[in-house]
């Protein structure tokens, strides 16, 4: 009897809610929980610190886990259903969303919530840029660089949009949440990355990789250049790549010489080789673009991994150390 009332008084809520703006409340989902789907794992992780001690009270995914690389995911039958249920959908919106219209048009819950998150950032969102030395990537319209959580300032942003839907959607209240002390602390470690960046005698970083990081050293004012053009499928550097970036590292006198976590290092090691300064170490910095179940289960989080990320910065803006004879 109960369970009938409250299936009635949501038919009713789901009602109003569909005339006054389209916008969903959040419905209990068989767990009696609403469900919150997130694609990666930034997304996932901000939506976990800000729910706090309220995480158990909703049904939360992580969507590309498991070491699977967003750029090449494609959800299979039991994702787009975990989409189409969700309460709360939580997505990027860049190129390698592409899947997702389609998703949502399955959607079976009418009254779900969508955050694009790049559609919210506006006009924070950057173009892809064509670095000097940088691999051009064949297509030739403009692509909007995705990799929007790279940089503390979007994610202090992103995080307050994810509170504020929280809040709407009666999952959590703003005192309830962990929103504003979390906020604090991206803040706290943004202010640190540009206090490190101004304090460092060096201001330019080489990655012999493909290059997530740009919204990342462009808050900080650094210069950057990088074998590839964003996430670039590219996968093989030419010979005017290579000699371009080892060109750089002895002109530079650069301490190090960086990479991300999905490569395999072999071009840096590469470059390296190719450099005046064979005994560059080559230095990893982590963009959470393929977290592991096993990094998320040893609680490994974005602020976590974003202050292992300013110390490789440090060292690799530090003064170079005489080259090895
Ligand atoms: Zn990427």
């Amino acid at each position: 009897m109960k369970k009938l009332w409250k299936q009635l008084l949501c038919a009713g809520l789901c009602l109003c809610t569909l005339c006054a703006c389209g916008g969903g409340g959040a419905k209990p989902a068989e767990s009696g929980k609403p469900r919150i789907v997130a694609t990666i794992f930034p997304l996932y992780d901000w939506t976990r610190q800000i729910l706090g001690s309220h995480a158990a009270d909703v049904d939360l995914t992580l969507l590309v886990g498991s070491g699977a690389d967003m750029h090449s995911y494609q959800p299979t039958a039991e994702d787009i259903v975990r989409v189409s249920e969700a309460d709360l959908f939580i997505y990027v919106g860049g190129e390698s969303d592409e899947w997702v219209e389609g998703a949502l048009k399955e959607a079976v819950n009418k009254d779900m919530r969508v955050l694009n998150l790049m559609e919210m950032l506006g006009g924070a969102v950057r173009e892809e840029t064509l670095l000097p030395g940088m691999e051009a990537e064949p297509e030739e319209e403009t692509a909007y660089d995705e990799h929007i959580w790279l940089s503390l300032k979007n994610a202090f942003t992103c995080c307050q949009a994810i509170g504020e839907t929280l809040e709407a959607m009666g999952i959590v209240t703003r005192r309830e949440s962990d929103l504003d002390e979390y906020g604090a602390k991206l803040l706290e470690l943004d202010a640190r990355y540009l206090q490190a960046a101004q304090s460092a005698p060096l201001k330019t970083v080489l990655f012999a990789d493909r290059f997530p990081f740009r919204y990342l050293t462009d808050d900080y004012g650094l210069d950057a250049y990088a074998a590839f053009q964003g996430c670039s499928a590219e996968t093989e550097a030419s010979f005017e790549t290579v000699a371009f970036l080892a060109a750089k590292l002895g002109e530079l006198n650069l301490p190090a010489v960086l990479t991300i976590e999905s490569g395999d290092g072999k071009l840096a090691e590469t470059v390296v080789r190719a450099s005046d300064r064979p005994g560059t170490p080559i230095l990893r910095m982590d963009s959470m673009q393929s977290a592991t179940a096993g990094e998320i289960a040893s609680g490994a989080g974005y602020l976590s991994i974003m202050e292992g990320n300013l110390e490789v910065l440090r060292q690799a803006l530090s003064a170079a150390q005489a080259p090895e004879e």
